[in-house]
């Protein structure tokens, strides 16, 4: 076996060689090749520079919610994911994306409750909306307006104190 390289096997398929550097995979199979590139292991300056930010700004966030209403939570961290706002496990845990903090204060409040009333109801069944609205009878306008600043420019997530609230 060559250094650096491991046979895997894939069902229905031939054995292949499957090359594993820092940034990428290479899988070979017969003939054909196939590139998996590896998520980025160095953290983007933007995130290191504004992620204690956004766990102050969450972090108070979601103690205000919990003790008003009576949430149950374990641990909150803070993540640069490409995907979601935010996400809730079954275990308790919170995770946000640390570009809450550049959204207008309304849906960042939006995310968090959200993801808050996820605790209770694990899934986007009508009981959980009626969580939601409990807390934010508006939360319909703020997931519309969250959709619309999605659609943006990007550039508008990395900025701090945007003005494209206003609904
Ligand atoms: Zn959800």
């Amino acid at each position: 076996m060559l250094q650096g390289y491991r046979a895997i096997y894939f069902l229905h398929s031939s054995p292949c060689i499957k090359r594993i550097c820092s940034h990428a995979t290479v899988v070979r199979y017969n003939t054909r090749m196939r590139i998996f590139r590896r998520r980025r292991r160095v953290p983007s300056k933007h995130y290191v520079q504004h992620k204690e930010l956004a766990r102050t700004f969450v972090c108070e966030r979601v103690e205000v919610f919990a003790r008003e209403h009576g949430f149950a939570y374990k641990r909150i961290s803070i993540r640069n994911t490409r995907r979601s706002w935010g996400s809730c496990s079954e275990l308790g845990n919170l995770n946000f994306n640390y570009k809450v903090i550049f959204l207008p204060e309304v849906l960042a409040e939006y995310i968090i409750v959200h993801e808050l009333c996820h605790l209770w109801e694990f899934n986007h069944s009508a009981r959980f909306w009626a969580h939601v609205e409990a807390i934010l009878p508006d939360y319909r306008a703020r997931r519309k307006l969250l959709r619309r600043v999605e659609k943006s420019p990007a550039r508008h997530l990395y900025v701090l104190n945007t003005s494209l609230c206003g609904y």
